[in-house]
């Protein structure tokens, strides 16, 4: 593996760097593999993922161990559900992935949830912006922290790359959610309305040159000070957003100071801002750092850490910030029988409120609908909540994101698929089951929901969405 050498002078006096350690893990060919298990799906009991009430269709941990194509090796250490595998599987070939019960990410990541637990309280109700957020890493890890009152944004820049974060958000199935694609000005209007900023800002890579060797090719000293200056220019954009006492978590995964230490430094001199320290067990291998200003970052070395290379720090905003009136122009909220047809699908419509786009309704928790039509106004929402269906005649055809939800009603009817049945349901393939029942019915994998069939009597209709089946043989 043929490191940049400027990259290599330029980390000579940072600290944790160590050239020898550097090179030889670069050049091992090791990968390391985690997944982080979806506890709105799992919940964990006696030290085992079990089923975590009667909304969970999954009944326990065991079910996951005998039924995915993997062996667990050990827990990440900083996260409460992340777990490094022993091998690397075909993820592609397991419907548990394809059903949102968990989501393949590097384990150094996954500390954002130290970062958030200790810099903010989460027993609170919060409005959550990730920024940066596809492909939904850090998104689907908020979902699983934040309380269920609290609301997540999760935006992203790049229209290509909607689509990507929405499925996995579809799939990790709660329903405190928006997905937005708005460029990071279109925040700053949005005056004090977050209490917690995640910026997991675009950046030069080099943290994942061991899993991606390509990105090697990739990185120059120019676009280290372009990703600089697009990161002050995010940050700048965005900082109005970002309530008084409001929580910024910034993250990159490159090892250039430029990016890193120099951020917080800019960030301390151009706002008025706490910069946070975090508690870090020694036996994580985690550097703790400070910036020339004195704020405290957290560095993962590849040789000291069981993951790629990281960067985070956190701060508090100490500035007088106003708070946006939510003005509502149209209300969107479908009428009374749209609503009585949606909640027929629901275990429950308590705390739903239920919001019309032409002919889809999506359940959005009451406590946000408002702040939710207001966004739906003033950003391009991409999605929100769940979406549940479209009406049709005096019907609700439901939409895939139901059936992979946590809200749908347990008593729906269910056909249970082995793994060559759910490959090809997946693959959207006819399927070869048989059902005395007629009408919609979840495809069901080891008691986890798949997506909707419907039973005609002498055949099955595969409702797997087209856009996102599986190709591999
Ligand atoms: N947070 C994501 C996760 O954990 O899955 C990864 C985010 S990636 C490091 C940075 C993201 O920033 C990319 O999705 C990229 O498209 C987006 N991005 C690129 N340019 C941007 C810009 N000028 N403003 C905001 N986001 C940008």
């Amino acid at each position: 593996m043929n490191l940049p050498a400027s990259l290599m002078s330029s980390l000579n006096n940072t600290k944790g760097f160590n050239k020898e350690a550097f090179e030889t893990v670069h050049a091992s060919g090791e990968q390391v593999v985690s997944v982080r298990i979806n506890p709105l799906k799992w919940s964990m009991d006696n030290n085992e993922w079990s089923i975590s009430n009667d909304q969970s269709f999954v009944s326990n941990y065991q079910t996951l161990i005998h039924h995915s194509p993997f062996t667990i090796h050990s827990t990440v250490p900083w996260s409460s559900s992340g777990y490094y595998l022993s091998e690397r599987p075909s993820f592609t070939l397991d419907p548990f992935f394809h059903a949102g019960t968990y989501y393949v990410q590097e384990a150094s990541s996954m500390f954002l949830e130290q970062a958030v637990k200790q810099t903010v309280d989460l027993s609170k109700a919060l409005v959550v912006l990730d920024l940066c957020a596809a492909p939904g890493g850090k998104s689907t890890l908020l979902q699983s922290i934040i309380s269920k009152e609290s609301l997540l944004l999760s935006n992203e820049v790049i229209q290509t790359r909607v689509q990507i974060l929405k499925e996995n958000i579809i799939k990790w199935g709660s329903s405190n959610v928006l997905v937005t694609n708005n460029d990071p000005r279109d925040f700053s209007k949005l005056e004090g309305l977050f209490d917690v900023l995640v910026i997991d800002a675009p950046c030069s890579g080099s943290g994942l040159f061991r899993k991606d060797p390509d990105a090697i090719n990739e990185w120059s000293e120019e676009n280290v000070q372009l990703c600089s200056q697009r990161q002050q220019r995010i940050l700048a954009d965005a900082w109005n957003c970002l309530k008084e006492d409001g929580v910024l978590i910034y993250s990159t995964c490159s090892y250039s100071t430029e990016e890193d230490e120099d951020i917080l430094d800019w960030i301390k001199e151009k706002f008025k801002v706490d910069g946070l320290r975090l508690k870090v067990d020694e036996e994580w291998g985690i550097d703790e750092v400070q910036s020339s200003t004195g704020v405290y970052g957290y560095r993962f070395w590849p040789y000291k850490v069981k993951g790629e290379g990281f960067f985070i720090a956190a701060f508090r905003k100490k500035e007088e910030t106003d708070t946006v009136r939510l003005k509502i122009k149209h209300t969107q909220l479908a009428t009374k029988q749209e609503a009585t047809l949606a909640a027929n699908w629901l275990q429950s419509t308590v705390g739903f409120s239920f919001i019309k786009q032409g002919q889809h309704i999506a359940a959005v928790p009451t406590q946000w609908n408002e702040t939710i039509q207001y966004l739906m106004q003033e950003l391009k929402v991409r999605y929100a909540g769940v979406e549940l269906g479209t009406i049709a005649k005096n019907d609700l055809l439901p939409e895939h994101a139901l059936a992979v939800s946590t809200i749908l009603k347990t008593d729906a009817v269910k056909v249970d698929l082995d793994l060559n049945q759910a490959l090809d349901y997946l693959r959207r393939n006819e399927l070869n089951v048989s059902s005395e029942q007629k009408g919609w019915a979840l495809a069901m994998y080891n008691n986890v929901p798949l997506g909707w069939i419907k039973l005609l009597g002498n055949r099955i209709n595969n409702y797997y969405p087209k856009e996102w089946r599986i190709l591999m043989r």
